[in-house]
């Protein structure tokens, strides 16, 4: 059988065209092809994260960049917003790192709320925040804009965002919501392959940064800035990714912003209508849906259709498309399908097909 599509929550599908540029021939990190690329590309990384700081590039999956995050950041202590198995990890992390940490935990596919936060904050033990904006194992969209305004009555408090399976699918301007660092993987929304990672800093998260002793060389975030400055990065890049980033970034341009952005919210929509269509019910909370994967309840939430979800699984994939079967303690009892990337109403059309064509042995 020949490839099987990713309507995983990543990584997703790549273009033949990405792919294409993926495999661009080598050139030196250090030389001026290498500077010109990064250079070239940094006015439109600038853009899709609406911000006048320098974007980063780091050879890393996002948790390289998470985890330099609590290095980089966290000197008292760090509030870690747990709504999933991606956001409660991180709190794990922070621990591995030795970092003082707290929980805010929610159910799993609600929400993180504002006033949750700020009844955290307001102790005053704590001087860095991770939130996950799209919680990729339940499907559930955290509402930022709320969250980001109390930065305004906390402003020595870091806000670290991770806006992996969200970003370049939905808006997230970092500047105007104040935040201090956004990261994202590139094999998410931007339908690269994995094994890369972009962010940015705050300039108040740079002088920190400055100051905090052993945040090591590799994920060292001034270090990142300088080289940045001269537009290279710290270590080797992964240089195909550069390439293929740069090929991406004319298509999300090409297609333009907004409409990259309504495209993921009307796709995830029809999702979501397809499984209403069968019977399922949806695992998020009511109203925090997310815009690039849809979490499909499969007896986790009281009501709505359950079946065996590796059969499903299966029928689908001898169709050529893999769904996935959940994530950690809600595997089974919910499914996910992806929309993110490159999906269109047509290329999602084929899918829901497969799917309609599999339910019918249930
Ligand atoms: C996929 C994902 C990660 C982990 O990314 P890696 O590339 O595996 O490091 C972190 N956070 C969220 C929200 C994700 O979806």
């Amino acid at each position: 059988m020949g490839h099987v599509k990713l309507h995983i929550p990543g990584p997703v599908e790549v273009s033949e065209k990405t792919l294409r540029a993926f495999r661009s021939p080598m050139i030196g990190h250090r030389g001026q092809g290498f500077k010109d690329l990064y250079a070239k590309i940094q006015p439109r990384l600038q853009a899709l994260f609406y911000t006048r700081q320098l974007v980063y590039l780091s050879t890393s999956s996002a948790w390289g960049v998470m985890e330099a995050a609590l290095r980089n950041l966290v000197a008292k202590k760090v509030l870690c917003c747990m709504c999933g198995a991606f956001s409660d990890k991180w709190f794990d992390v922070a621990q591995r790192c030795g970092k003082a940490a707290d929980a805010l935990k929610v159910e799993w596919g609600s929400p993180i709320r504002a006033a949750q936060v700020e009844a955290k904050l307001a102790t005053g033990q704590f001087d860095a925040l991770t939130v996950i904006h799209n919680e990729t194992s339940t499907g559930t969209m955290s509402p930022l804009a709320e969250i980001a305004a109390l930065k305004a009555k906390y402003p020595d408090v870091m806000f670290i965002l991770d806006s992996v399976s969200s970003f370049s699918g939905i808006k997230i301007e970092f500047d105007r919501l104040g935040l201090d660092v956004l990261l994202a993987g590139t094999q998410k929304a931007l339908a690269l392959p994995p094994g890369m990672a972009v962010f940015t800093c705050s300039p108040a998260a740079l002088t920190k940064a400055a100051t905090m002793k052993d945040r090591g060389y590799y994920f060292d975030f001034v270090e990142f800035q300088k080289n940045a400055e001269q537009s290279m990065t710290p270590s080797t890049p992964s240089i195909g990714h550069v390439y293929a980033l740069e090929s991406k970034l004319d298509d999300i341009f090409a297609e333009g912003l907004d409409a990259r952005y309504a495209r993921h919210a009307r796709l995830a929509q029809r999702t979501r209508d397809w499984a209403a269509r069968h019977g399922f019910v949806l695992f998020p909370e009511n109203g925090f849906e997310s815009v690039t994967l849809t979490c499909v309840s499969n007896g986790a939430r009281p009501g709505g259709r359950v079946v065996d979800v590796p059969k499903l699984q299966k029928l689908v994939k001898d169709q050529g498309f893999l769904i996935d079967g959940g994530y950690g303690k809600i595997k089974g009892t919910t499914f996910r399908i992806s929309n993110m990337g490159d999906e269109t109403e047509a290329t999602m059309g084929q899918l829901y097909a497969a799917l309609d064509a599999a339910m019918k042995q249930f």
